[in-house]
């Protein structure tokens, strides 16, 4: 495996973040911020600026077409069955990390079944269970994960350390209603006749890793696969000012914290 290191390659953010600075008078420089809530005001201004323009009338805005996700959940009555149908709009999704240990067993647990408390409308009971289904793909899959605790007997918050494996390519088809994944089937169709992605398959396009045991501090670092030049294969990483080529991702189980999946 090779990794090299490119000099004067990196890219400067400052004028990004002094931009947004001006507009939600957050993020100061020389102070640590959260990547993830960095990305959230990013999109929300780019949203807040396309809905100022008559552009937005006609045409949904670019972070919605790419990031938006559409989710249901349905709670049923564990005593008579009586069931609630809530709709749901992500961005994107934050998984704990103590669901499981890669990806795929995050997904899984976030879209598994559950019991939880709810006074059913119908019969009074207390319990329903809960499922949450997708009803529409996002082009963009944005995944958080929850690296943080809160430790018995403390009121502090921790980082959590623990190692989530990175898979390559992830499938969200199965966590599709039937329905919507026989309309997104048959849209997918009109668009690729040669019918890829009809399984809501994803591949992995990026990653955002927090190095440091503490959450108020630490050092970030990106690894983005290089969509320019798709043959080879490349990804590389922005650690400050250092731009290192690499023939595939690093390991970053115990680091990884916002990690971007493309759908193929
Ligand atoms: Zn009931």
């Amino acid at each position: 495996m090779f990794a090299q290191q490119r000099k004067k390659a990196h890219v400067d953010v400052g004028p990004l973040r002094d931009l947004l600075n001006k507009k939600t008078k957050r993020f100061i420089p020389r102070r640590q911020e959260d990547a993830h809530e960095f990305l959230r005001a990013l999109l929300e201004q780019i949203q807040t600026e396309c809905r100022s323009t008559s552009l937005e009338k006609t045409t949904p805005d670019p972070v919605s077409a790419t990031f938006r996700w559409e989710a249901e959940i349905a709670f049923t009555c564990k005593e008579c069955g009586q069931e609630t149908k809530v709709p749901e709009i992500l961005m994107d999704i934050s998984l704990a990390v103590d669901a499981g240990n890669t990806i795929k067993s995050l997904l899984d647990h976030y879209f598994k079944e559950e019991l939880v408390d709810r006074k059913c409308g119908k019969c009074a009971a207390e319990q329903s269970t809960c499922r949450r289904t997708i009803k529409k793909l996002p082009d963009l899959l944005v995944i958080q994960l929850q690296r943080f605790r809160v430790m018995a007997g403390e009121t502090s918050v921790r980082k959590r350390m623990d190692a989530v494996q990175l898979q390559s390519s992830v499938k969200l088809g199965p966590f599709l209603g039937k329905n919507d994944l026989q309309e997104d089937i048959e849209n997918r169709e009109e668009k690729e006749k040669d019918g890829r992605g009809v399984e809501g398959m994803y591949k992995i396009r990026s990653i955002v890793s927090h190095f440091g045991d503490q959450l108020s501090a630490g050092h970030y670092v990106c690894d983005v696969y290089d969509r320019a030049k798709p043959e080879k294969h490349r990804w590389i990483t922005f650690d400050d000012d250092r731009v290192i080529e690499r023939e595939n991702y690093p390991e970053r189980s115990r680091s990884c914290y916002l990690i971007m999946y493309e759908r193929v």
